[in-house]
């Protein structure tokens, strides 16, 4: 078994962070596997060295021992960018121009509810043939969609945690209709949170993607795109998320819950445990 814990360097470990890396890590320890690090640090506009190497300090502090190098999402870019070209030439990709505004406006009456996938609207197809590659044309420097209709096939992943426990089916139909055509590499960014997350998932041997239940309906695209890419699907468990007083998740914002702030308090790592009921 190798599972890993992947926060983004933008703000302070909270008690969510701390519970979704407990739950990875004890989870690997139980079984004698591995337990891998990987820092999401694409976003290079919000990811901070600070923030980062507040990370390592809160892991350790947790008890947290993690297995060979931490993989930086930043040093990735050469691996997201030979992909993008490849499905790039196979067709299976289009650059996007359109705005926000652009696709709220194309969509039909937005004011009686877009349809909403995991990303958002469901992407109208406005750019599906006026971005697609000619032929010879190099990737060019834009927004980058799959085409769904190409992409998706019949598959299912296995899911242990608690709320969806189960084999989920994916048929292309569903993806076609409720997911769309999603970002796979953004502008300025040279990737997606999905591209990269597929991508380093496999790289890193990853076999259970244990992760906050927010992200159960992105499994989906990223079930897809393994198939696509011929890389090995690894069982998911989508674990509760920890919510404040109000019961809303929280946030980076939430300064209020950072583990640091606990630490100053004097809260022991086992206090953070029962905390967050483990
Ligand atoms: N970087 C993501 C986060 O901090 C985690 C992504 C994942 O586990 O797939 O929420």
């Amino acid at each position: 078994m190798i599972t890993r814990f992947a926060p983004s360097p933008t703000g302070p470990l909270h008690l969510g962070h701390a519970y979704a890396a407990l739950v990875a890590h004890d989870m690997a320890r139980a079984a004698g596997g591995a337990f891998l690090l990987r820092i999401e640090d694409i976003d290079r506009a919000r990811s901070k060295p600070e923030w980062e190497a507040q990370i390592y300090d809160d892991l350790r502090w947790l008890g947290i021992s993690w297995d060979g190098e931490v993989m930086r999402q930043s040093d990735r870019l050469p691996a997201y960018r030979a992909t993008l070209e490849k499905l790039w030439a196979d067709g299976l990709l289009y650059a996007c121009h359109c705005t926000r505004r652009d696709i709220e406006a194309a969509v039909t009456a937005p004011q009686e509810g877009a349809p909403l996938g995991p990303d958002g609207i469901i992407y109208p197809g406005t750019c599906r043939l006026k971005g697609a590659p000619k032929p010879g044309e190099p990737l060019p420097k834009a927004a980058l969609r799959l085409r769904m209709d190409l992409a998706a096939c019949t598959c299912s992943f296995e899911e242990t945690g608690p709320a969806h426990r189960g084999t989920h089916p994916i048929t292309p139909a569903q993806m076609t209709n409720t997911v769309g055509d999603v970002v796979l590499a953004r502008r300025e960014m040279g990737t997606s949170y999905h591209l990269a997350v597929v991508l380093d998932d496999a790289a890193q041997g990853i076999t259970h993607v244990t992760r906050g239940e927010d992200l159960f309906e992105a499994t989906q695209i990223h079930v897809t795109l393994q198939q696509l890419l011929g890389l090995p699907v690894p069982i998911y468990h989508h674990h509760g998320l920890i919510r404040d007083d109000q019961g809303k998740r929280l946030a980076k914002r939430d300064d209020a819950r950072a583990l640091s702030k606990y630490r100053a308090e004097g809260a022991s790592p086992a206090d953070i445990r029962r905390l967050v009921g483990l």
